[in-house]
């Protein structure tokens, strides 16, 4: 007789030995066929955290690189909390959601501070760290110190639903269905070998259900609804927004930024001056405005009247599409008056910048050079 299928039960009411079976066709999978990432197979509670934050809304592809020199820059937590915010952020540059990397740092400084160094092995500690959520705290938990404790991410979510062939899950659910499933003596590689599972085999849109493990016990495969669980997040709402910004050069073509001290994704990265306009045919004279205003400190005056429309450049944010419109103003430095405190610099855009540069910012960067680039018509 065919072993029950998950359709709509709970783990727990499979028989022992069926519940035992499917866990162990799950695990020889992944033993035989998990792709050989930089940090699987670790148990260093160190790696297995950055590894799992980096993860976090972003590809292993992409992750692989960052997580390489990452390691190689800050290889244990001390180093970590040695380093100066900037230099965090600036490995961080181009990975998105900055606050990622901000906790790291924070986090590091807490394990340092309170736990001498040594990443903490309990969940309600690890939870207590800045950025530690009961995924990532699960994922360390169970992965570094072989505690039993489930963890659901997208990925795992997606496999519940399809295991038990409904089109949602509350969190609550979801999480209670994975502590039923999650394997006692193999946590750790349980719960990769699930997230694995929804990462290559049943992925979003064509689960490959004929080489899938646990296709027996599979209630979305049985009835054929695969395609319809789960079923889609309603789309948050995205709201457009426009930045006039002034990008002041100045004679050597050194370019004026500051850093962000607002709260928010951007903070302790390093941006043009920028505003909110309500519409783009103001762009330039808001630009200007900027540009008066920096100048009255001193920081800089300005070497002629022309300003310069750069091309838009535009970035999305989870909830906000950023289009920005880069103003060229050139201007000179007063000797002596390098920048306004250390929240200013002038950077050379034809070298490294030495501080975390946001990807659309260094867009206005390549733009600036390019312009910045051509012979001077009036100089001909
Ligand atoms: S049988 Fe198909 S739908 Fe079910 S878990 Fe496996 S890949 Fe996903």
């Amino acid at each position: 007789m065919a072993d029950p299928t998950l359709s709509r039960l709970d783990p727990g009411d499979l028989p022992p030995k069926v519940l035992a079976t499917l866990r162990e066709s799950l695990l020889a999978h992944y033993d035989r066929s998990a792709r050989d990432l930089p940090w699987r197979r670790l148990t260093d509670p160190y790696p297995v955290w950055v590894s799992e934050v980096m993860l976090q809304q972003t590809r292993v592809e992409t992750v692989t690189d960052y997580y390489r020199r990452w390691m190689a820059r800050f290889p244990d937590v001390e180093t970590l909390a040695d380093a100066e915010l900037d230099e965090v952020l600036l490995q961080w540059q181009g990975l998105g959601y900055y606050t990622r990397a901000r906790n790291l740092h924070g986090a590091a400084r807490v394990i340092r501070e309170r736990f001498g160094g040594e990443v903490p092995g309990t969940v309600d500690e690890l939870r207590s760290l800045p950025g530690v959520g009961e995924y990532t705290a699960g994922a360390v938990a169970s992965i570094a110190f072989g505690l039993p404790v489930p963890v659901v991410d997208g990925n795992v979510n997606r496999v519940l639903c399809r295991l038990v062939d409904v089109p949602r899950l509350t969190p609550a659910r979801a999480r209670s269905l994975a502590k039923t499933l999650v394997h006692q003596d193999r946590p750790g590689d349980w719960n990769q070998a699930v997230m694995e599972l929804g990462a290559t085999v049943c992925t979003p849109r064509s689960p490959s259900c004929d080489v899938c493990p646990v296709a027996s016990w599979c209630g979305a495969r049985a009835s054929g609804r695969q395609g319809e669980h789960p079923a889609p997040a309603r789309r948050a709402r995205v709201e457009p927004r426009l930045y006039a910004v002034m990008v002041a050069a100045d004679a050597a073509g050194s370019l004026l930024v500051r850093r962000q001290d607002d709260p928010g994704l951007l903070q302790g990265l390093w941006a043009f001056p920028a505003v909110e306009v309500a519409h783009a045919s103001i762009v330039e004279e808001s630009a200007e405005c900027l540009a008066d205003r920096w100048a009255e400190p001193g920081v800089f005056v300005r070497r002629s009247r022309r300003a310069l429309r750069l091309p838009p450049v535009r970035h999305r944010f989870t909830h906000i599409d950023a289009t920005y419109h880069p103003v060229l103003v050139e201007v000179s430095r007063p000797s002596g008056q390098d920048a306004r405190g250390e929240d200013v610099r002038w950077i050379d855009p034809c070298g490294p910048v030495g501080v975390a540069i946001p990807v659309a910012q260094q867009k206005i960067v390549a733009a600036a050079r390019a312009v910045l680039d051509e012979p001077d018509p009036r100089e001909a």
